[in-house]
């Protein structure tokens, strides 16, 4: 049988993860994207740790440490949770 094949419509981080599992998986894939070329957008992003899982799991984890930093604690508050939780 021959090489399996596909079309990923969309050079995302969705469309462009895919393609990186089917070639990892042996597959020939070609990548349509519309934009006429990818650029920075000179912004930071946050990548939650399940998002670092899968990055690691395509073979991207040396890359992405090489480049990021982690981020210490955070949270989100909400002022009515937190009213909800310690009532006056
Ligand atoms: C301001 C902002 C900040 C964000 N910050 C974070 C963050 O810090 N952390 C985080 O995890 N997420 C963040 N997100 C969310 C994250 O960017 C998206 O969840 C993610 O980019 C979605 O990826 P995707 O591949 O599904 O879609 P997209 O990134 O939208 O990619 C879809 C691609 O398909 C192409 N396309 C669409 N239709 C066609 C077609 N018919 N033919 C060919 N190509 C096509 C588009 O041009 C595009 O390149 C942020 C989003 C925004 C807007």
């Amino acid at each position: 049988m021959g090489q399996l094949s596909a079309v990923v419509v969309g050079g995302g981080i969705g469309g462009l993860a895919v393609a990186r599992g089917l070639i990892r998986a042996g597959w020939g894939v070609q990548v349509l994207e519309q934009a006429p070329e990818l650029r920075p957008l000179g912004a930071g992003i946050t990548l939650a740790p399940n998002a670092v899982r899968a990055l690691d799991a395509l073979g991207l984890g040396g890359a992405l440490h090489d480049r990021a930093m982690a981020q210490g604690a955070a949270g989100i508050r909400v002022r009515r949770a937190m009213d909800h939780a310690h009532p006056p």
